[in-house]
């Protein structure tokens, strides 16, 4: 697989001339980890039109320089972050420094005014917008990720039967998710059950499943930083009732139809609207609260949105989720959540999508 952190780089200087900056302060461990490979949780990235330093601390020694490699110089500072950074950037003869505005605190711009002859200039989100596409390297992560959030998932359903609590399933899940390798889990594992399952982001508690439940699960794996972003419900302990049935067969559709009608150039408005008329057309419009589906990489919730306010068109390559949902209160909630890349003319699932109602019994 070909080196991306060059072409990465290179597209980010574009980015930063047209901003008029000479220099670029990345922030945020994602994007530290996209230019250059680092995968430490501490650092800062230093961009001009000749270098790319990565400032980090002694715990990444031996860790950094193996993760960057030739893709950027690594200055390990032993005390100071905000003072190795200031060293590199006087060599670097940078006059306008690009800041982000939605990470960099105000304390971090007095360490940086420290620097003589600098000015900052606040900006937003540069490398993100660069994040949305994925080359094939990532696309390779992202389908691994979801084929082992499934292999995790297959290995935890026989023990889930009434009784069971929340806590217990979402435990066996997330060691099964560890041991056939995932990093670490992508965001808190969601297990609810019964009238729990209409919170769309419920945490998973002690409650028993009882027989007849519905359960929500929803979860991921993380292989090489690339994350995978799964949902399946269940109906645990009984055959479906008719209402279960219904709603579960609602919300299928409207997956099936996002699935099959989603591709690069549509808006975001555009996309989340194919499950919506099918979920607003059964009348549960009201219950399908939130948006249609977020971008997936480096980070669970990235560019680009699946929302009914985004009229950006969709970037072709982008991985995004597809996961709509109906929630009603004291009765419970259904979500079917897969993840697609999106192609020119059609959206290819990286998840199993294998979404046809199960009935744990
Ligand atoms: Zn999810
Ligand atoms: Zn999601």
């Amino acid at each position: 697989m070909s080196d991306g952190r060059p072409r990465r780089q290179a597209a980010l200087r574009a980015v930063m001339t047209a901003h008029g900056v000479d220099g670029l302060l990345v922030s945020g461990a994602a994007n530290l980890r996209y230019l250059t490979g680092f995968s430490g949780s501490a650092g800062h990235l230093l961009m001009t039109a000749q270098r790319a330093v990565l400032v980090t601390d002694f715990r990444y020694e031996v860790q950094g320089p193996a993760d960057v490699g030739s893709a950027a110089e690594i200055r390990i500072e032993r005390s100071n972050l905000w003072a190795g950074l200031r060293a590199a950037m006087a060599t670097s003869q940078i006059e306008r420094l690009g800041i982000d505005k939605a990470r960099v605190t105000l304390a971090d711009q007095e360490e940086l005014r420290q620097a003589k002859g600098v000015g900052l200039v606040p900006l937003s989100g540069l490398v993100e917008p660069l994040r949305a596409a994925k080359d094939a390297g990532e696309l390779l992560a992202i389908k691994a990720a979801a084929e082992l959030a499934a292999a995790a998932l297959a290995a935890t359903i026989d023990f889930i039967r009434p009784g069971r609590t929340e806590l217990q399933v979402a435990a066996l899940l997330e060691s099964n998710l560890r041991q056939r390798g995932s990093e670490w889990h992508p965001f808190q594992s969601i297990v609810a059950s019964g009238p729990r399952s209409a919170l769309p982001h419920a945490r998973s508690t002690e409650r028993a499943i009882e027989a007849g439940d519905l359960l929500v699960m929803d979860f991921g794996a993380q292989v090489d930083g690339y994350c995978s972003d799964i949902t399946r419900t269940f109906v645990v302990g009984a055959r479906a009732d008719d209402r279960q049935r219904t709603t579960y067969e609602v919300v299928r559709q409207a997956q099936a139809r996002a699935r099959s009608g989603l591709k690069a150039g549509l808006t975001g408005r555009e996309g989340d609207s194919l499950a919506r008329d099918v979920i607003n057309r059964a009348g549960m419009g009201p219950a399908f609260g939130h948006s249609l589906g977020h971008g997936l990489g480096l980070e669970v919730h990235e560019s680009p949105r699946l929302s009914q306010t985004s009229e950006t068109p969709l970037p072709a390559g982008a991985v995004v989720t597809v996961e709509p949902g109906v929630y009603f209160e004291g009765w419970g909630g259904v979500r079917i959540e897969d993840d697609v890349v999106l192609l020119a003319d059609r959206a290819e699932c990286l998840s199993d999508g294998l979404t046809d109602l199960m009935e744990l019994v």
